[in-house]
């Protein structure tokens, strides 16, 4: 049962991560989380999804004393598994 619920949670997390071509009205109406607007990251992509964390930001991550900011808890998770590959590519 537990399966089941990882599945559909991870299913509903990349469906969120997958809008990475928004039109610009979109945009526009999705702002960063509120607690998150003041926090930099050191990469202006999400290095799983290459949304940009200036707009979508709502997740971040510490590694090797940098904060890595992602889109969703889903891309930081992914980071997490790697980070040493996402850091390179993180810009
Ligand atoms: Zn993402």
């Amino acid at each position: 049962m537990k399966t089941v619920l990882f599945a559909v949670l991870l299913c509903v997390s990349s469906f969120s991560c997958a809008q990475e071509t928004p039109t610009a009205i979109h945009v526009s109406k999705m702002k960063p989380a509120k607690d998150l607007k003041n926090i930099k990251v050191v990469n202006a992509e999400d290095p799983i999804c290459h949304m940009k964390t200036a707009d979508f930001l709502k997740d971040t991550a510490d590694y090797k004393g940098k904060k890595y900011g992602f889109c969703s808890e889903h891309c930081k998770a992914e980071f997490k598994k790697n980070p040493e590959k996402y850091a390179k590519i993180a810009k």
